[in-house]
């Protein structure tokens, strides 16, 4: 095992106290930050812009680990499923997502192995909650799926804190992680083009309201009242849907800040025209968009509603003045749609093995 320090996922304070550790001028560190998370050089040898002598030693006293690349599924719509391999603590196989568009490219990462939350129409739930991830493996998943499509990088890249786990439930972790995401001398993303959602975990909500530099926030609505809510989203019992929204109409929006409420449709349970205007009714007083997502299967017993179904319900909101999107998920074939990621090789009959 190597002991040395991996300098994926330290900040830039953590960086100058390693770098001065090592008995060097602490802007060294600054040019360590930049070259990892800017530039992507995953070799210290890359580093030009450090002496020599000190490229040799950082080689032999820290290292740059990342998750490796197990395998990639690739969907007919162009989405890639990377399953990724996290050699750090206890061992875990993770999913990242990685979504081009026309002008930009979406990265779907997840925040923990498997999770505890236990809603009962999403795959993620069978996992279990396996263990959280550091910041190193959040940031890590960004840099392998930037790094794996480098030739066709479009200008704009977003990220959706949407894959496996609850991100407010490994707070510190995650919030270490974005710190470096959206920094614009790090990797650089601009905070309105990440999204963190969450099943509704309020003193998670309370704790990025005050934080200085967050990305949008998305809250899993998934039904329209409480005793819904309890039968698909236990977690309701102990953070229930007053108290949810007491919190969203609390969370300090800047001025062209929306809240997002995903709200996913599952046929005969929560999609009828009543379900729609309680829908209204709950939001109301909040700035809000709400995306549909229509059940992505998986081996559970849900219904996918159909399209006509789907545009009456939305019509409804439309209609109340409450912005709403209908949202297919990517990569369905390949089962990394939303709510499909449980390290399923189902769908790898389309895999293509990592080389490395
Ligand atoms: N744990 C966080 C983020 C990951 S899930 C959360 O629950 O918010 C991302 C979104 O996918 C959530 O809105 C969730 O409700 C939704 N989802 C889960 N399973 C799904 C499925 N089978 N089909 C469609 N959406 C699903
Ligand atoms: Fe966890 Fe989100 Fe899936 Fe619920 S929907 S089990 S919170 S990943």
């Amino acid at each position: 095992m190597n002991s040395v320090p991996n300098l994926v996922g330290k900040s830039a304070e953590e960086l100058r106290a390693f770098v001065e550790g090592m008995g060097e001028p602490g802007y060294r560190a600054a040019q360590i930050y930049h070259a990892i998370y800017a530039e992507r050089r995953f070799d210290f040898s890359a580093m030009t812009s450090l002496p020599a002598a000190l490229r040799e030693r950082l080689a032999r006293e820290a290292t740059i680990a990342l998750p490796r690349i197990l395998r990639r599924h690739h969907s007919s719509d162009g989405t890639v499923r990377y399953v990724l391999a996290l050699d750090e603590g206890k061992p875990a196989n993770l999913e990242t997502v990685f979504m081009p568009e026309e002008n930009r490219q979406t990265i779907c990462i997840s925040t923990q192995a498997g999770c505890a939350v236990d809603c009962r129409f999403c795959l993620t739930a069978t996992l279990g909650l396996i263990r959280n991830l550091s910041a190193a493996e959040i940031v890590g998943q960004v840099l392998v799926a930037l790094e794996n499509n480098r030739e066709a990088l479009k200008p704009q890249t977003n990220i959706v804190l949407m894959g496996q786990g609850e991100p407010l439930l490994n707070y510190d972790a995650v919030m270490a992680a974005l710190r470096i995401l959206l920094d614009q001398k790090a990797v650089g993303i601009a905070p309105r083009h990440a999204a963190l959602s969450t099943s509704g975990i309020i003193p998670g909500i309370e704790r990025l309201a005050h934080e200085k530099v967050r990305p949008n926030l998305a809250i899993s609505l998934n039904a329209s009242s409480s005793e819904q809510r309890d039968q698909v989203m236990p977690i309701n019992r102990k953070y229930p849907l007053k108290k949810l929204l007491e919190a969203c109409r609390k969370y300090p929006l800047k001025p062209r800040e929306w809240l997002l409420f995903e709200y996913v449709l599952l046929a005969g349970f929560n999609d009828s025209i009543d379900d729609a205007r309680r829908v209204v009714q709950l939001l109301a007083n909040l700035r809000a968009k709400v995306n549909l997502i229509p059940w992505n299967p998986g081996d559970l017993p849900h219904k996918r509603p159909d399209r006509n179904h789907v545009e009456e319900f939305q019509r409804v909101l439309l209609e109340k003045g409450v912005p709403c999107f209908i949202r297919d998920s990517r990569g369905q074939d390949v089962m990394a749609a939303c709510g499909q990621l449980a390290l399923s090789e189902a769908a790898a009959s389309s895999a293509v093995h990592a080389s490395s």
